[in-house]
């Protein structure tokens, strides 16, 4: 018997029909002995549906009520799965996030977790009723409503599972775990069987979107193994999804675990800036006064007393960011600015790459086969980004896929 921690999204319980099917899998799994905590989200579309309510009446909504009104979405499915529950049969309660204690800071739309008193998760669990929980929510220490940010209830699963020490923490989504690549750009994306922790902040950070970034630091802080299934499979089959962990010795180690894109960024130069101490402060400085969030970073090296200086935005400060560089160039006595916005970020991921030398030169040979350029390179210990012209995304990626072999599953030698 174990303790298992599950989680549905908005889309799997988007629908009355929706929410019976989960308390249909829910009741399957209570059946083979297990004690189950469940935390759900809004209705698929609600959350966006309340916000719009919102800034009807004020276009910046007042922060405090914004959480108040927010949480209503999960506290209507908390019910609505328990009533579907208990239709079957099953002992079931549903809790808000205040109700089971769930404390967090005072940072409205964007609280952290401080603590969970989980007594009364407990003595449910002990009288043997499933307890649903409203994710994304808690209280501060005033008893004032708070919300955890978008995709928050991944972060309440994963921190009751950490609280409860439960056995495994699942998250149940609309895919049916964690792909090489996104198969929409690369059709032969193979699901991954088990990624560590760290590859997968790589691979969330990055835009696979499959869970909330937040919930996978908190899961590897308190070292909770996660798993990522499909709501939408049949309750007779069998799934394992993809396993989130540390890396276990008896782990065969892929070299290469995925490959990330990120197509939100947009990249800047500041060209001809005179070559001495301190231009990369006097660059950087305004930037991040401006409260923009800087990625890469390239300068290059110096000749005749000048050089280039590039890095990478967000395109949503794209605009902004040209405007703060402006005057810098300026300032700075520097050439001119360019800019652009039609690139991506193609990224290599792995923890096997620690104990491989090569790896980048194979990436480079690689994208060079294709005749694409590349404009820029950051590394890390565990993975290999290069910026490129963004009509490459597609060609890039499913390169790289085939390059490293990543639709093959590797094999497990004993
Ligand atoms: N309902 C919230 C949202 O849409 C939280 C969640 O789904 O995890 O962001
Ligand atoms: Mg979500």
């Amino acid at each position: 018997m174990a303790l298992i921690v599950q989680k549905y999204g908005g889309t799997s319980v988007g629908s009355v029909e929706r929410i019976e099917h989960v308390a249909e899998k829910i009741a399957a799994f209570g059946a083979q002995g297990h004690k189950v905590v469940v935390v759900v989200s809004a209705m698929s579309g609600e959350t966006n549906r309340l916000m719009e309510l919102a800034t009807a009446i004020q276009p910046q909504p007042d922060c405090r009520e914004l959480d108040v009104l927010l949480s209503t979405g999960e506290q209507v499915t908390i019910a609505l799965l328990a009533m579907a529950l208990k239709k079957q049969g099953v002992a079931a309660r549903s809790f808000t996030g205040g109700q089971v204690c769930i404390r967090t800071d005072a940072a409205h739309n964007k609280a952290r977790i401080v603590s969970i008193n989980q007594q009364r998760v407990s003595e449910a669990l002990d009288a043997d009723e499933v307890v649903v929980v409203a994710g994304f929510q808690g209280i501060d220490e005033h008893g004032n409503i708070t919300t955890l940010g978008r995709g928050g209830s991944d972060t309440t699963a994963v921190a009751l599972a950490a609280a409860l020490k439960a056995d495994e923490c699942q998250i149940y989504t609309d895919v049916d775990g964690v792909y090489t690549t996104d198969p929409r750009i690369e059709p032969k994306a193979r699901r991954l069987d088990r990624i560590t922790f760290e590859e997968m902040l790589e691979m969330a950070s990055l835009g696979s979107k499959v869970l909330q970034i937040r919930a996978v630091e908190f899961a590897g802080k308190y070292n909770v193994p996660l798993r990522v299934l499909s709501s939408f499979e049949d309750v007779a089959v069998e799934q394992t999804g993809t396993l989130i962990s540390y890396e276990g010795e008896s782990m065969e180690q892929a070299l290469i675990s995925g490959i990330a894109f990120n197509k939100d960024e947009a990249k800047l130069t500041v060209q001809g800036v005179p070559d001495h101490p301190g231009v990369a402060h006097q660059i950087l400085g305004p930037v991040g006064a401006a409260n923009i969030e800087v990625d890469m970073i390239i300068q290059n090296v110096g000749a005749d007393g000048s050089t280039d200086f590039t890095f990478t935005v967000h395109r949503n400060d794209f605009q902004r960011a040209q405007t703060v560089l402006e005057q810098v160039t300026k300032d700075l006595g520097a050439r001119e600015v360019s800019a652009d916005d039609k690139i991506v970020k193609i990224s290599l991921v792995g923890v096997g790459m620690r104990s491989h030398a090569g790896i980048a030169s194979q990436m480079f040979e690689i994208l060079a086969n294709e005749g694409i350029n590349i404009r820029m390179i950051s590394t890390s210990e565990i993975k290999i980004s290069v910026v490129v012209d963004e009509k490459y995304l597609e060609l890039g990626v499913r390169a790289l896929h085939s390059g490293f072999g990543l639709e093959q599953s590797i094999e497990v030698s004993q």
